[in-house]
């Protein structure tokens, strides 16, 4: 089992203050879901966690199994069992999808451990049936003219792919279509198990219909302010943040 813990987060974006002091721990086996509305710094967050470098983090601690993984650098991130499906995934020109994943794939074995063509390509032929993605999605270019619903259907492909410890995914549910929806929650579910824990960020309750989160997280302005289970969710639904908002007496 890993354990992620997240303690006192606080974290910058040009000397103003998004994140204060965000506590949040997580073990694999587990689904864990943000919820908050908009700009309480989920994205800040998982931008935190993966280090991007225009968040700067003024205090707390993001420990990977006793780990500090502020410590680390991006890639190292990476290599220690750390995923992001980015909210707005970038384009990458001159690198294809496929060599993309056979790359991050590699990046986590070893030397004498690296996986084969023909492994690679039996399990992306697997994977890609799952998501019910057409072949030439694997040739092309990373996410270059790739629609919206595209990109977000192959985060979850590089997801299944590279097999992460800890995937943080970022409104992978933002502009997608039922179907789509349906078939990215198809992809995290499989993922599920003693070996995987996923940080579900979403801003509608609607994906976690899809996905039963084990554990739900409140967010508002920079804090967790409350942290429930799966009917957590199903109460913002009915109430919208007003009902926490009142309850917890929350003026923002
Ligand atoms: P969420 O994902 O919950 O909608 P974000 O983490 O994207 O929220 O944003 C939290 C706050 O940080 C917002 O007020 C937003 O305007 C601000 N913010 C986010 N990114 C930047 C940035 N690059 N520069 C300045 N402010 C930013
Ligand atoms: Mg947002
Ligand atoms: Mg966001």
């Amino acid at each position: 089992m890993a354990v992620l813990e997240i303690k006192n987060l606080h974290v910058s974006i040009e000397d103003k203050e998004i994140l204060k002091g965000v506590n949040l721990t997580m073990k694999t086996g587990e689904i864990h879901a943000i919820m908050g509305p908009n700009g309480t710094g989920k994205s800040t967050l998982s931008a935190a966690i993966m280090g991007h470098p225009s968040y700067e983090v003024t205090e707390g601690e993001i420990l990977l199994d006793g780990e500090n993984v502020l410590e680390m650098e991006v890639d190292e991130r990476a290599r220690a069992g750390l995923f992001l499906a980015m909210q707005y995934p970038s384009e990458i020109a001159g690198i294809t999808n496929a060599e993309f994943m056979r790359a991050a794939i590699n990046a986590r074995r070893e030397e004498d451990n690296k996986i084969s063509v023909m492994d690679f390509i039996k399990k992306l032929d697997s994977k890609m049936a799952i998501l019910d993605m057409p072949e030439e999605m694997a040739e092309r270019y990373l996410n270059e003219g790739f629609s919206g619903g595209e990109k977000k259907r192959n985060e979850i492909l590089q997801l299944m792919m590279i097999e992460p410890t800890f995937a943080i995914l970022d409104e992978i549910d933002s502009g997608l279509d039922i179907d789509a929806l349906k078939v990215v929650s198809k992809g995290v579910n499989a993922m599920r198990g003693d070996n995987f824990g996923s940080l579900i960020i979403t801003h509608y309750q609607r994906l976690l219909n899809y996905i039963t989160p084990d554990v739900v997280h409140v967010m508002m302005n920079g804090i967790v302010v409350k942290t429930g289970g799966a009917e957590l969710a199903k109460r913002l639904e009915a109430e919208g943040y007003k009902g926490i908002r009142d309850e917890l007496g929350i003026d923002i």
